[in-house]
């Protein structure tokens, strides 16, 4: 049953109902999710609801319908994000362990390791005890292999994952690696998840061969109701009529495990299908689908794999289905985790610590919950970022110039509505700030209105005016509706929550709503889906160092002369450099004079990129490096 406490509850209050609960033979856990906190009591005892509803400090029991009931998502309406060292599984994330069947070697798992890392893996896969159908079959390393998987993990900072069969060897497992995976034969083997359970560390649970989703839920319980904390849920696959793949994805069930459960979904494609050609595609379907991550089989020399070969990817593939994931992820709302991103240095600095103790604090423009804010924490990624509000984009050049904030974030351009050129303009008149970073994210608009509001009630649209005319469509069904622009989106929506109107509503991202507690009455209004914004994230100059960068951007003008840009161009084209984008700015104070801004693609290795700017300082005039950086 769910037991919702009253939000005032003293604590005497709250020892009490759990004292009560204990006593009737109850398993009770404590909840306290953004709207109200819960105690999840689960039991084999069924007791009068009505006992438990009239102790002081209780508002409401609810009973749980489900067999399943701590893995229910009528237990907890927020997804659970289950951590393992740096990485986090669910929430608006997507993970990717990747990995050998088996740790075959100490050489061949480091090889592994260092190659998926490289491509953006962030958890290391490798059995050490295999469950292969044959016993004449490689059975794995065993603890040897556990030592390695170790190591390897350690050399390339990711966590480590690897099956465990039995309960003799859960403390070696547990010793060695940082997240247990139960296989699928051993979905319902009780005894080891109860054994687990009690243990309380990460688990990966598979779902069996031939398993419902709802007995897959139930091996969860057994996990959750044990003492699990952190569970999560893996689709592999199960037993079909179908003899052409391994196994038949069932990808319906990761919308409704997600559906059912607060559990993160992560999906195996590799066992899935057993055919390595098929692996990409079926992980992408299962991201858009909703998995919160992957794990997948990737093996340096898969022909000469002990176990699973015909299914392991090749290195290079493996690295082609990140660059995938990366551009699907703004799809679908996500951001695919990455480690800590060895090629940033940020070495500290005076000032910094004022404003921001010891997060990293980074200006964005607009009010908390806009796109920009959405943006940064895409591109940071960590919790321990402190997101500063600033009233407009100069301020966040001014935050980062004074060190007030250690970095900015700015939008640059619209795949719809094209360059936002103040923001071009800024980056002319302020040299000493670099462009350090890039990233996009996906934008899409919802309509949110007051808690009462309904369609019916709203009589005005308050939005920034790129927001009412990204919503144009949406807003002709409605002509009645009278359109109000204002100064921001995410301003509009804490603008009809200090007015309180339900006549008043406002277009802005989802999270808006969230963050100033307000409805969203429809999602996904925007009139093209295909609407990005691509952000720079700046730094004061020789603050930050970026290694292997992937793209430059410089400006310069040119002399007024027959072909100078031309000849500019021809410095790039000769050295073979990609020119990315070209836009022109008017130089304020010189009318009809113009400042070009080029982005220019590097090559792994720079190529001549600083050649070609030794080049061009000869040709153009006022030539400037705006920053080098990866995209993200
Ligand atoms: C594995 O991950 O190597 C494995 C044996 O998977 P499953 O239990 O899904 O067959
Ligand atoms: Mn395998």
């Amino acid at each position: 049953m769910i037991i919702v406490l009253e939000r005032n509850i003293r604590d005497d209050d709250k020892t009490r109902i759990r004292e009560f609960l204990d006593q009737k033979g109850f398993r009770v856990r404590e909840i306290v999710g953004e709207e109200e906190t819960i105690f999840g009591a689960v039991g084999q005892l069924t007791i009068d609801l009505r006992e438990v509803e009239v102790l002081r400090g209780v508002a409401r029991v609810i009973p749980i319908s489900k067999p399943y009931k701590l893995a229910s998502r009528e237990l907890k309406k927020e997804d659970t994000v289950v951590r393992v060292g740096p990485v986090a599984f669910g929430g608006r994330r997507i993970a990717v362990i990747a990995g050998p069947c088996s740790v075959e070697g100490r050489e061949e798992i480091l090889e592994a390791a260092h190659m998926v890392r490289e491509s953006g893996a962030v958890m290391l896969r490798g059995g050490a005890f295999k469950p292969r159908t044959s016993p004449y079959s490689f059975q794995g390393l065993g603890e040897e292999g556990l030592r390695y998987l170790k190591e390897a993990g350690e050399a390339t900072g990711m966590p480590v994952i690897s099956e465990i069969v039995s309960t003799a060897t859960i403390d070696v497992m547990v010793e060695h690696v940082d997240m247990l995976q139960v296989g699928a034969r051993n979905m319902q083997n009780f005894e080891l998840l109860k054994v687990i359970g009690s243990r309380n560390v990460p688990v990966m649970l598979k779902r069996g061969l031939a398993a419902t989703i709802e007995e897959w839920l139930m091996a969860a319980e057994y996990l959750l109701a044990h003492g699990a904390e952190q569970v999560i849920l893996c689709e592999r696959g199960i037993r079909t009529f179908e003899t052409y793949t391994r196994n038949s994805l069932d990808i319906s069930s990761i919308p409704i495990a997600k559906k059912l459960s607060h559990l993160p979904v992560v999906v195996d494609p590799s066992h899935a299908t057993g055919i390595r050609s098929e692996v990409p595609p079926v992980a992408l379907a299962a991201l858009a689908a909703g998995a919160d991550g992957l794990i997948v089989e990737v093996h340096p020399r898969p022909d000469e794999a002990l176990s699973d070969g015909p299914q392991s990817l090749y290195p290079d593939q493996f690295e082609r289905l990140m660059r995938d994931i990366e551009a699907l992820s703004p799809v679908v709302e996500k951001e695919v985790q990455r480690l800590p991103d060895k090629g940033v240095r940020v070495p500290a600095f005076a000032g910094v610590s004022e404003v921001a103790g010891d997060q990293l604090s980074i200006a964005f423009q607009g009010e908390r919950g806009a796109f920009s804010e959405l943006a940064l924490l895409r591109y940071f990624q960590s919790e321990g970022v402190l997101p500063v509000p600033r009233p407009d984009f100069r301020s966040v050049f001014t935050s980062v110039l004074d060190g007030s904030c250690r970095y900015g974030i700015i939008p640059l351009e619209n795949s719809l509505a094209g360059s936002i050129h103040e923001n071009y303009d800024l980056l002319l008149q302020f040299p000493d700030i670099r462009i350090v970073g890039e990233t996009q994210i996906r934008i899409i608009h919802s309509l949110i209105g007051t808690p009462t509001a309904t369609m019916e009630s709203i009589k005005r649209v308050l939005s920034h005016p790129q927001g009412l005319a990204q919503c144009a469509r949406f807003l002709d069904q409605h002509p009645e509706w009278e359109r109000v622009p204002f100064y921001d989106t995410a301003g509009s929506v804490a603008h009809i929550a200090k007015v309180g109107d339900p006549a008043v509503a406002a277009i802005a991202n989802s999270e808006a709503a969230s963050v100033y507690k307000m409805k969203r009455l429809k999602d996904g209004i925007e009139t093209n889906p295909h609407n990005y914004t691509r952000f720079a994230v700046l730094a004061r100059d020789s603050e930050v160092e970026v290694t292997r960068p992937t793209k430059a951007s410089i400006l310069f003008a040119t002399p007024d002369t027959p072909g100078a840009l031309l000849s500019c161009m021809a410095v790039l084209s000769k050295r073979n450099l990609n020119l990315k984008k070209l836009e022109s700015r008017p130089i304020h104070g010189k009318p009809w004079q113009y400042m070009f801004y080029l982005d220019i693609e590097l090559p792994a290795d720079g190529g001549d990129f600083d050649a070609a700017m030794e080049e061009l300082s000869a040709v153009a005039i006022e030539l400037r490096l705006l920053g080098r950086y990866r995209e993200r």
